[in-house]
């Protein structure tokens, strides 16, 4: 099968053959259809994540169709529409058994632990776990941006942050983290502002509800959700917020960044962090997805010939690029 491989951190990947992945006893094998281009996949080709052993195939938000299972897993699995959380938990541990798989200690990140989807075939661990089934009504592309961003997007705001109608939400960062959620936190009711340097940017985050954007007051907030992993702007988010206002970290911040612990204190703010989400709560988000929201967030789709391209020019542009390996 093609794939985009990292053979050195920084420079260039190759796309090329390379063998097609078998399924572990209890893992599967998915035919990508369609996979999201991340700032995650950047890090780890920039060597920024220490998990992250070469040569590797990055790429972890992906959709397609399940072509083999390993012994321990149904069959049924076989031909079904499915995508996955990037965070793949075991399903064994004492975390998982509390529902929390999203942190799972024992946790496998395709294209970071192993090989990802920027692949024709991507091999899944702990399918039965792991595989979520897709709904007719949504497609590949769709699902292509939930398995990091959107579903991120989602624990942030509905089950860290907590967020209500009524509420004044500033979103820090209008990548596709970002922008899933603006267009959740406006679903929830929340009077959303959009923070990004990027003036496209922000013109999309209007378009999936944001009322007001960086150039106004953003003071007095009742949630930050930092989307964009830059200290600089942590710190303006937690100055930003009103006293006993929630902060949600959700962009991964470089290594020793430092974040100012003053306003934490002197507002008493509740600092959150948030990981990805558990299989079992997508059925729970596909219940109330907003397809043409999701939709207006993707601006490209590329061959998997692109995928490098993709890569070096990562948040130049507004919007999420997808590849589609069956493009060649
Ligand atoms: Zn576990
Ligand atoms: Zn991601």
């Amino acid at each position: 099968m093609r794939a985009l491989v990292i053979e050195e951190f920084g420079r260039p990947g190759t796309v090329r053959d390379v063998p097609r992945p078998d399924p572990a006893p209890d893992g599967a094998v998915v035919e990508v259809a369609a996979t999201g281009v991340c700032r995650s996949d950047w890090h780890a080709w920039q060597g920024h994540d220490s998990g992250v052993r070469l040569p590797l195939v990055p790429g972890h938000e992906f959709a397609g169709t399940v072509v083999s299972v390993g012994s321990e897993v149904s069959s049924s699995w076989v031909g079904r529409r499915v995508t996955a959380p990037f965070v793949c938990a075991c399903g064994r541990c004492s975390t998982c058994a509390s529902g929390d798989h999203q942190v799972c200690p024992n946790q496998e990140q395709p294209g970071f632990t192993h090989d990802g989807s920027y692949a024709e075939f991507v091999a899944i661990r702990h399918a039965d776990t792991n595989l979520v089934e897709l709904p007719d009504e949504v497609s590949f592309d769709v699902a292509a941006t939930l398995g990091c961003r959107y579903a991120t997007a989602w624990r942030a705001v509905h089950r860290r942050a907590r967020v209500v109608a009524g509420e004044r939400v500033a979103v820090y960062g209008c990548g596709g983290l970002g922008l899933s959620a603006v267009i959740i936190a406006s679903h929830a009711g929340a009077e959303v502002t959009a923070v990004d340097a990027s003036p496209a940017a922000l013109e999309i985050a209007v378009r999936l509800g944001a009322t007001k954007t960086s150039g106004e007051a953003v003071e007095g907030m009742d949630v930050a959700l930092e989307c964009s992993g830059h200290p600089v702007l942590a710190d303006a988010a937690l100055s930003m917020l009103r006293r006993r206002g929630r902060h949600v970290q959700i962009g991964l911040l470089p290594d020793g960044a430092h974040i100012s612990m003053d306003a934490v204190i002197g507002k008493e703010l509740d600092v959150l962090g948030s990981h990805g989400l558990a299989a079992h709560e997508y059925s729970v988000l596909l219940r109330t997805l907003p397809v043409d929201d999701i939709e207006t967030m993707i601006a490209t789709r590329i061959p998997l010939a692109d995928a490098q391209s993709a890569l070096d020019t990562l948040g130049r542009s507004a919007g999420v690029v997808l590849i589609h390996p069956g493009l060649g």
